[in-house]
C-alpha cells in the first residue's frame, strides 16, 4: 500500500489508493533512471539513462491521460486527483497539456514538440513516417529516443 503524502496542504483525494499505488511504482521508475543519469559515465549508458527518464515521464502521465480518457473506466479521475497528482509531481502537467493539442495526441516528450531554436525544426520524431526517407524511419531521436510519435502513425 501507498503511503499518501501531503504537500503544500494538498490532502490525497480519496478512492484512488490503487492508482496512486501504480503511480508510486512509475515514479520509482522515473527515480531509478534519474539516479543512473547521476552515476553513469557519460557515453551511452548516460543517454540511455536520459531517455529512460522520459519514457518514464510519459508513462506515468499517459497513465493518469489513459485514466481521464477511457470511457469504460468506472472511477474516472476527479478534478481533485489530476490536481493532487500535479501537486505531487505525480505526472507531468505540460505533457498532459500538450496531448490536448490537435496533433499531438501520441507526442513523447514537451521539448521534442518545440521547434529547435537553431534550425526553427521540430524533432525528427515528431514528422509522419511517410514523409520520411526510408533510412531514418523508426530510428530513435537524440532528445528522447522516441522512434516516432506524429498522430499520422498512431
Ligand atoms: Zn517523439
Ligand atoms: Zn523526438
Amino acid at each position: 500500500m501507498v503511503k499518501l503524502k501531503t504537500k503544500r496542504g494538498i490532502k490525497p483525494p480519496m478512492g484512488y489508493e490503487d492508482e496512486l499505488d501504480v503511480l508510486e511504482q512509475l515514479n520509482d521508475n522515473l527515480r531509478a533512471a534519474a539516479l543512473r543519469t547521476a552515476t553513469d559515465d557519460a557515453g551511452d549508458s548516460k543517454q540511455q539513462a536520459e531517455w529512460d527518464i522520459y519514457r518514464a515521464d510519459h508513462q506515468r502521465t499517459r497513465y493518469v491521460h489513459d485514466l481521464m480518457h477511457n470511457p469504460a473506466n468506472p472511477n474516472p479521475p476527479s478534478k481533485e486527483f489530476v490536481d493532487y497528482c500535479v501537486a505531487m509531481d505525480y505526472i507531468n502537467r505540460q505533457l498532459l497539456q500538450t496531448w490536448r493539442k490537435a496533433g499531438y495526441e501520441c507526442a513523447c516528450c514537451v521539448p521534442c514538440t518545440r521547434p529547435n531554436p537553431q534550425t526553427g525544426t521540430v524533432c525528427i520524431c515528431r514528422i509522419p513516417k511517410a514523409m520520411l526517407p526510408e533510412e531514418r524511419r523508426g530510428q530513435p531521436c537524440v532528445t528522447c529516443g522516441c522512434r516516432g510519435c506524429a498522430t499520422e502513425d498512431m
